[in-house]
């Protein structure tokens, strides 16, 4: 696969996956493509070496496996979700002559970014149907419906020195406007809404609706940016692109290759759920995979986890915020992350592994450590590498604006990143 071929690939997963519920959905058809054979938590396995299977859980982690005889696995470790603002469950506020939506902020998100963005709505949707059972289905609006309006500056001089933004009152999406708030016949109908929805989505007309998760998100596509098309700029390249980048990479190599792959709901509000790095997703398909307690903790201290995430590029106006020995740029290799109090769980024996791969393919890699004077960010690295007691490197594409509604990577990382995976594995 040329880097174009795979460039292109990861710009439409982007646009594709809105939520971690697309996500899932979108790598579910890419390894059905790919033959994989989809199991059911709920079943019991009957797992048969030389086979490749994928299982997914809540609909917005997805587990896929090859089942080999050798055992020492290769395990690449991504999550699906992104900071974003979440609808709340009854989120309609009609005042100042238009519908506004109430939203809650969704991880460590950067909320200035999305002022002024035309914005859409996608998620989940739960319903009773025409046969009163209760289902769900996912839906993307896909079109603009939504913005959240600046401050004019005439009304906050100060507003490039001191803005502040309120979480609760400052970020509400107006959709519509009405102008008389008191007509009922013409008020808007959120459920009537959604339900139109899910018959231009899904094809499902619902009885009554009952809950939703369901987050906003900027319809500007991904695209190449730069006189070279040096960038790739897109929403959720934190850490859709791990998600493509491991996918590809189990997609690519052979059943009897031991390669497992993992991406996980919930990182960016710390992994505790049953789909989330923290939860019993993965430890529970493990020992599905190697039934007796000895031979699991074999197969967990012969494996390896790379835990990829994306890490901080030196962001050349802000140069001083990175420890000048450690200040990873673009589209110059993967980098390798550090932390001495082990929020990412990268030691000297796995770095070593790492390199000796990327060294042999000729692939460049660069060093990241949080400056001694700054808190450092986590993955699901540590937290895996101490349910599991698995040896674990967490490594990155170096990315800016991480945490905006729109991040910046180098268009060649993520390319040499689905190398070196391939060169690990074999
Ligand atoms: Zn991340």
């Amino acid at each position: 696969m040329t880097k174009q071929d795979f460039n292109d690939g990861l710009l439409g997963f982007l646009d594709a996956s809105p939520t971690p519920f697309h996500a899932t959905q979108n790598m579910v058809g890419m390894l059905l493509n790919a033959g994989f054979i989809k199991l059911d938590e709920s079943d019991t396995w009957e797992l048969k070496e030389g086979q490749k299977y994928f299982v997914t859980r809540n609909d917005s982690s997805v587990i896929a496996f090859t089942f080999a005889h050798a055992r020492a696995y290769t395990i690449i470790g991504a999550h699906t979700d992104s900071p974003n603002l979440k609808l709340k469950p009854n989120p309609v506020i009609k005042e100042h002559g238009v519908v506004k939506f109430g939203v809650e902020p969704y991880g460590g998100i950067l909320l200035a970014p999305w002022f002024d963005r035309d914005l859409s709505l996608a998620g989940r949707v739960s319903f009773l149907d025409e046969n009163n059972t209760i289902k769900d289905a996912l839906i993307d609006v896909k079109k603009a419906i939504a913005t959240i309006p600046s401050l004019a500056i005439h009304l906050d001089r100060e507003a490039n020195n001191t803005r502040s933004i309120n979480a609760h009152t400052d970020i509400n999406p107006i959709c519509t406007c009405q102008v008389d708030l008191t007509e009922e016949s013409e008020a808007f109908d959120f459920d009537a809404f959604l339900k139109e929805q899910l018959v231009a989505c899904a094809n499902i007309n619902a009885k009554e609706l009952y809950a939703h998760e369901l987050s906003f998100y900027d319809t500007q596509k991904a695209s190449f940016l730069g006189l070279k098309d040096d960038f790739i700029a897109s929403a959720r390249i934190d850490n859709l692109l791990s998600c493509y980048v491991g996918l590809l990479s189990i997609c690519s190599v052979s059943e009897d290759t031991p390669m497992l792959f993992i991406a996980s709901d919930h990182e960016e509000v710390g992994s505790g759920s049953t789909s989330g790095a923290a939860g019993s997703f993965l430890q529970n398909t493990l020992k599905r995979m190697f039934g007796d307690y000895e031979e699991f903790v074999k197969v967990m201290q012969s494996s390896v986890l790379i835990s990829a995430d994306n890490a901080h590029a030196v962001h050349p106006n802000f140069s001083t915020k990175h420890d000048a020995n450690h200040a990873p740029k673009m589209n110059e290799g993967v980098v390798i992350k550090v932390n001495a109090s082990q929020r990412y769980a990268s030691n000297s024996r796995t770095v070593s592994r790492f390199m000796n791969v990327a060294s042999s393919l000729g692939e460049k890699t660069q060093n990241f450590v949080m400056r001694s004077d700054m808190a450092c960010g986590s993955t699901i690295g540590p937290i895996t590498a101490a349910k599991l007691g698995i040896d674990t490197i967490d490594i990155g594409v170096p990315t800016l604006g991480m945490h905006s509604v729109r991040e910046l990577c180098g268009s060649d990382d993520a390319y040499s990143l689905y190398k070196i995976l391939l060169g690990f594995a074999h």
